[in-house]
């Protein structure tokens, strides 16, 4: 077995690991800025010097997977293009990779390599079927279903985030209105904090706070901070309701930095879950916990895709 190389391209950080065999924790790791403002050909030399300077003796000798943001087509190789990587529109990022490095790549959507990942070596083990959501800026989606990594017809699947829970809501991240992600995202638990403060309070000229500055304002008995991480969990919630009636899994698992919230987002949407499926079959033997492998179930599943492909 050839040691793998693994890239998760995010669009704040690069990041790159070296996999030993048979490893599923990295020997070398090297983390660089993305500065994606400056286009996909900056980013992919930052890339490929991420991966020179994990001083691989013979980079040629590896196979490298590379996990990406928004949607992909795994089978051609080409990022779609996302909302934090501006200038990005059906880059065939594989083989562009793959001709840098002299060695074989496989790419995959980063939140579908983070399901594989939590699956084989986090909180999915010992399941068959299994969804997982990254709640963080955006909200991505994975799911393993009966025993493998679904990805759709296309490779497209499965993007939870832009479900559409009501039309008439907030702009989501991908232009469109009202998607899971624009009620429960970081950035609309963020976005949401500051339009309820200044309509407490006209005169307050704040910045939108963090998703985490929420979280303590939280803790800290802000009943606004409160309402806002409650509101966005009751939304996670009713949209895990509605996966588990279309999917059935054993385990639904919730990663990302709002995850990290802990009970403050946990408590609501476990709650607004069993409010909302439509038999009592439904949750009986589901649960929803948080994920293991915190930011690394990318570049795991990166690794996991260049050793398995
Ligand atoms: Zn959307």
């Amino acid at each position: 077995m050839l040691p793998a190389v693994a890239v998760d391209l995010g669009g704040t950080n690069i990041r790159a690991a070296l996999f030993p065999p048979d490893q599923s924790k990295p020997s070398q790791t090297r983390r660089v800025l993305t500065l994606a403002e400056e286009g996909p050909q900056a980013v992919i030399d930052r890339i490929v010097d991420a991966v020179r300077d994990l001083g691989i003796h013979d980079v040629s000798a590896t196979r490298t997977g590379v996990a990406a943001p928004g949607p992909t087509d795994p089978v051609q190789g080409i990022v779609y293009g996302a909302p934090n990587l501006p200038g990005w529109d059906r880059v065939p990022l594989r083989d562009l990779l793959a001709e840098r490095l002299g060695c074989p790549v496989w790419l995959g959507n980063d939140a579908n390599l983070a399901a594989l990942a939590e699956w084989r070596f986090g909180a999915g083990q010992g399941v068959r079927n299994l969804l997982y959501l990254t709640i963080s800026t955006g909200i991505g989606g994975g799911a393993i279903i009966d025993g493998r990594l679904f990805t759709g017809a296309h490779g497209l699947a499965v993007e939870f985030g832009h479900m559409i829970v009501d039309p008439d809501g907030p702009q989501c991240g991908c232009g469109l209105y009202g998607h899971l992600e624009s009620f429960a995202s970081g950035t609309a638990i963020g976005r949401r904090m500051a339009a309820l403060r200044a309509a407490q309070d006209a005169t307050a000229l704040e910045m939108e706070p963090t998703a985490a500055a929420v979280g303590a304002a939280a803790r800290a008995g802000d009943p606004l901070a409160l309402q806002v991480i409650q509101e966005a969990g009751i939304a996670i919630g009713r949209g895990v309701a509605s996966l588990v009636h279309a999917f059935d899994p054993e385990r639904v698992v919730l990663g990302g930095g709002v995850s990290q919230l802990g009970e403050l987002i946990f408590r609501p949407a476990r709650q607004a879950f069993d409010a909302s499926v439509m038999h009592p079959a439904y949750r009986a033997n589901v649960e929803i916990v948080p994920a293991a492998l915190g930011d690394d179930g990318g570049l795991i599943g990166a690794m996991l895709l260049a050793r398995d492909s």
